[in-house]
């Protein structure tokens, strides 16, 4: 028997949490630094929705022309903070370059592929004693209100069934036999049954007490500023309370993980994609399953006796502000879908704004680095990073082994921009 291999995972989100199970599961010996506290970065106050219908990546055909359409006015679900950056302008361009249908094709088969093999991961650790995050497999209603969206919906809903993940289209009377205490506005819906949501806050907080109780160790408070590096590999990394040496490293430190390795001279293209949450207790509207309102680009997820309304893609550079114009934009487009819902009253609930790691062509970066052989990605999860956090750590783990990982890593190599 060799020795057992100690990594280390940059960044505590639910990417490096979900890391650092799969390691510990094959026998490592894991720690994980983390700048603030677990769970801080975009993993807390997000959405929840673990989503294999979310299988269209946010580089696609036609995004483009509707990104330019809504990038400048401040109001829209996407916003691009006007500034000569010359990484976002880099970014931008290698966006446009991936919303071709051949990629995103291609993209589609690979996010159906991972977010399905992580859902079923999600169901073992629901399994898992202690871990209880409110896990629960009632499906996602993407609702449509307009014309245009019916359009939209329809389609994605047609491109669902062609890749073999359940759609049903709904009128609005199949919607009230669904979700018979709801006072339903919108025209109609697709229902994907195969999709599920928690409450990440419990997910993280669970999944920490899990892997403190199975040995593996957490650093907090401490920040990774720089590595020490050996020929083609890395020896430790630098942090603002010491030095920590292993033999594999793992970079999960979502919309920070290009400034973390920039002293390394690797560059990752990515961007900040600033989200909002708003949860409200003792809401008079009570969902039992999720929704999507499709033109206004809002979720709203039911965790436990909380609801929750998140939406919005603000690139704005790495800046967790509220920017309250954009959250008031946000609820105010709820009563269109839902009756009973006061925006000015939701407004009182609690405000949260995350980071989204977003890659140009919407896939992330699992794998090895070319001249940094025992340096592994997990990063740039944009708006899946809870679907797809389970898969990844299993992927690191298998790389980390050294076996064939369970889903080809092509498409998802760290160097696919250099
Ligand atoms: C409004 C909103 C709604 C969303 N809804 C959903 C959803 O419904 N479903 C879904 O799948 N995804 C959703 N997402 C996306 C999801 O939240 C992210 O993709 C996911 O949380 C990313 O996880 P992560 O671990 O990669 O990054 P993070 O959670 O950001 O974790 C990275 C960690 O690294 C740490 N770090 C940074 N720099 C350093 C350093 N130098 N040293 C040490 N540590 C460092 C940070 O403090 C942070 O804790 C949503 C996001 C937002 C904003």
């Amino acid at each position: 028997m060799g020795e057992r291999r100690h990594i280390l995972v940059i960044g505590g989100g639910a990417v490096g949490l979900c890391t650092a199970h799969y390691l510990r599961a094959t026998g490592c010996d894991v720690t994980i630094v983390e700048r603030g506290v677990i769970g801080e970065g975009a993993s807390l106050h997000n959405a929840g929705l673990i989503v294999p219908s979310h299988f269209i990546p946010l580089a696609a055909p036609g995004m483009v022309m509707l990104g330019l359409r809504w990038m400048l006015r401040p109001e829209s679900p996407l916003y691009v903070k006007p500034r000569l950056d010359p990484d976002l302008l880099t970014w931008l361009w290698q966006f446009a370059l991936a919303s071709t249908a051949k990629r995103t094709e291609r993209a589609i088969l690979l996010l159906r592929d991972m977010s399905i093999a992580s859902l079923a991961l999600y169901e073992e650790l629901a399994s898992v004693r202690g871990m209880k995050f409110e896990f629960r497999k009632n499906g996602l209603l993407m609702l449509f209100r307009t014309a245009h969206g019916r359009v939209g919906s329809l389609k994605s809903a047609e491109q669902a069934a062609k890749i073999g993940i359940e759609a049903r289209v709904l009128d609005r009377n199949q919607l009230h036999d669904l979700e018979p205490g709801l006072d339903f506005k919108a025209e109609g819906g697709v229902y994907y049954p195969g999709d599920a949501h928690l409450t990440p806050a419990l997910f993280v907080e669970c999944l920490r007490e899990h892997l403190i109780a199975q040995g593996v160790r957490f650093v907090g408070s401490t920040r990774v500023t720089g590595f020490v590096t050996r020929p083609s590999g890395i020896t430790a990394v630098t942090t603002t309370g010491g030095t920590y040496a292993a033999d594999e490293f793992v970079l999960a430190g979502g919309s920070w993980s290009p400034m973390i390795i920039r002293s390394l001279r690797l560059t990752i293209p990515m961007q900040p994609g600033k989200g909002y949450s708003v949860t409200v207790k003792n809401s008079p509207v009570r969902p039992r399953i999720p929704m999507l309102l499709e033109e206004a680009r809002v979720a709203v997820t039911p965790m436990g006796d909380r609801l929750r309304f998140s939406g919005t893609m603000e690139l704005s550079g790495l800046d967790s502000s509220v920017n309250m114009r954009r959250v008031r934009a946000l609820l105010k487009s709820i009563p269109a879908y839902l009756g009973g819902v006061d925006p000015a009253q939701l407004e009182q609930g609690e405000i949260w704004a995350g980071l989204r790691p977003c890659t140009p062509d919407g896939l992330p970066f699992v794998g090895r680095f070319r001249n940094f052989d025992n340096l592994i990605a997990a990063t740039g999860h944009a708006m899946v990073g809870i679907s797809l956090a389970p898969i990844t750590g299993k992927l690191v783990a298998e790389i980390v082994q050294g076996r064939i990982p369970s889903i080809d890593l092509h498409l998802l190599r760290p160097d696919r921009y250099r």
